[in-house]
C-alpha cells in the first residue's frame, strides 16, 4: 500500500511518525473514516466538515487545505486502485522537541497529517444479511464524545467484551439510556418510528447518521430523537446501528434477547437499500 504521511506518499513499510508525536504519547489527535464505493467517496463533504469542528474545539490546526485534503484521498485511491472500502485520516498535535502536557506552540510544531486505504466489502456485508448481536455495557468515556478523537480504548474494550460474550458489539449505556455503539449510532423502530437518541455532546454526529435521518424523512418515515433504555430496545420491533463502514446494520439479538422476529427487519434493510442507492448516486 501507498500511505500518506506528512506530504509524501510513501510505500506503508517506510512511512514514519515521531515517537514524541503527541497522537502517540497523549492520544492527542482527531480521525475521520471516508467510505469509497466504486473508486468514489461518500460524504466527504460531511466528513470535512466534521473533522474542521473536531479540530476547532482542540484548537488543533489542519496542516493543509480542504481542498489539499480532498486530492490527498484521491491521489491515494488513484495510487492503491481502491474501488471500495474506506480512506483513514488521522491529525495529531505533531511532534515537538520533548514530552510536554502543555500544547506546543503551533508555529513550531506542525500538525502530523497521515491517510492511508482500507480494502473491505461495504455494500455486500455479511453483517447486512444476517444481522448483528450486540451486548450493553457501562459508557464509561470522556463526555465530549462529539469530538471524533483517537482515543478509542474503551471503544476497543467494548469490542473484547462483546466478543468474550459471543456477540459483535457494544452498545454503551450512561444513565440507564443508551448513548451509542462502540463505533457507531444506535436506533430502535417502535411502531414504524425511528428513534434515536438527540445531538448532544454525549454523542458522536455520526455523518451516516444525518443522511440516513434526511432519506427517511424524505421517505415520508417518522423519526423521533430521544433517548432510550437498554430494556425498551428489547422490546422494539427492530434495533439498528449506522456508520461509514458499515451503513446499516441490524441488530437482531440485545444481551441476549432477540429484537422483533429475531430477523433482519424490514426497515432496517429499507434504510440500508435507500443509503446505498442515494451514496452510490452522489459519491465523488
Ligand atoms: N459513534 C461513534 C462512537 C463512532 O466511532 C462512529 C464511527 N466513526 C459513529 C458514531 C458513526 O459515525 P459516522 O457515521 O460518521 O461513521
Amino acid at each position: 500500500r501507498t500511505v500518506y504521511v506528512n506530504g509524501e506518499y510513501l510505500p506503508e513499510t517506510e512511512a514514519k511518525i515521531s515517537i514524541f508525536d503527541r497522537g502517540f504519547l497523549m492520544a492527542d489527535g482527531v480521525y475521520e473514516v471516508t467510505s469509497v464505493i466504486g473508486g468514489k467517496l461518500v460524504d466527504f463533504e460531511g466528513h470535512s466538515a466534521r473533522l474542521q469542528r473536531s479540530l476547532n474545539e482542540l484548537d488543533m490546526a489542519n496542516p493543509v487545505t480542504m481542498d489539499e485534503l480532498l486530492a490527498i484521498h484521491r491521489a491515494l485511491i488513484e495510487k492503491n486502485q481502491l474501488d471500495e472500502g474506506g480512506i483513514y485520516l488521522q491529525i495529531t498535535r505533531g511532534a515537538p522537541a520533548d514530552r510536554d502536557f502543555a500544547f506546543p506552540d503551533p508555529d513550531e510544531t506542525p500538525s502530523s497529517l497521515v491517510l492511508f486505504t482500507q480494502v473491505k466489502n461495504l455494500v455486500n456485508a455479511l453483517a447486512a444479511q444476517k444481522g448483528i448481536k450486540v451486548i450493553s455495557i457501562d459508557d464509561l468515556r470522556w463526555t465530549r464524545r462529539d469530538i471524533k478523537t483517537v482515543q478509542l480504548l474503551y471503544p476497543s474494550m467494548g469490542k473484547m467484551m462483546a466478543a468474550k460474550a459471543g456477540a459483535d458489539d457494544a452498545w454503551m449505556v450512561e444513565d440507564g439510556k443508551v448513548t451509542e455503539g462502540t463505533s457507531n449510532n444506535a436506533y430502535i423502530v417502535k411502531g414504524g418510528k425511528i428513534i434515536t437518541r438527540k445531538l448532544s455532546n454525549d454523542i458522536l454526529a455520526g455523518i451516516t447518521r444525518a443522511a440516513v435521518l434526511r432519506l427517511a424523512k424524505e421517505a415520508q418515515m417518522v423519526v423521533e430523537e430521544r433517548s432510550f433504555s437498554i430494556e425498551e430496545a428489547q422490546e422494539a420491533d427492530e434495533a439498528f446501528v449506522t456508520s461509514a463502514t458499515t451503513f446499516v446494520f441490524p441488530v437482531v439479538e440485545i444481551d441476549g434477547k432477540a429484537i422483533g422476529s429475531g430477523e433482519v427487519g424490514s426497515v432496517a434493510s429499507r434504510l440500508r437499500e435507500i443509503y446505498i442507492e442515494e451514496s452510490l448516486k452522489t459519491a465523488l
